[in-house]
């Protein structure tokens, strides 16, 4: 007897560290970047120079004015595409499976995105 697991509730993605993405929703639209860190838990990415939001810092005792730091947040993977080089656009990953390892390539060229 096999038991259901209701999974629906975790986001999947195929993005990994270091890919090449380009934006294909919000504010930052057509941005591309590289991915510094991906949150697996609630499928957020996050790219240096992309959804940066001001901070203010306190002023300290070595800094007496305080200052205004940009940081980026965290965006939605769902939000970013993976860049494919040779279609110079944003394309969706096929994922194949080769000796048990998950190789991910463009959808359009078959341009591989993982080493062999
Ligand atoms: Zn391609």
């Amino acid at each position: 007897m096999s038991v259901k697991v209701k999974s629906d509730r975790i986001l999947k993605t195929n993005l990994k560290q270091d890919d090449e993405i380009i934006v294909i929703t919000g504010a930052t639209k057509g941005k591309t970047g590289k991915i510094q860190e991906i949150n697996r838990k609630n499928a957020k990415v996050l790219i240096p120079g992309i959804n940066m939001v001001k901070k203010h810092r306190r002023p300290s005792q070595d800094n007496q004015s305080g200052e205004i730091v940009e940081i980026p947040l965290m965006i939605n993977a769902s939000n970013v595409m993976i860049f494919c080089p040779e279609c110079k656009s944003g394309v969706r990953i096929r994922v194949q499976r080769v000796d048990k390892k998950k190789i991910r390539s463009c959808h359009r060229c078959g341009h591989s995105f993982d080493k062999k």
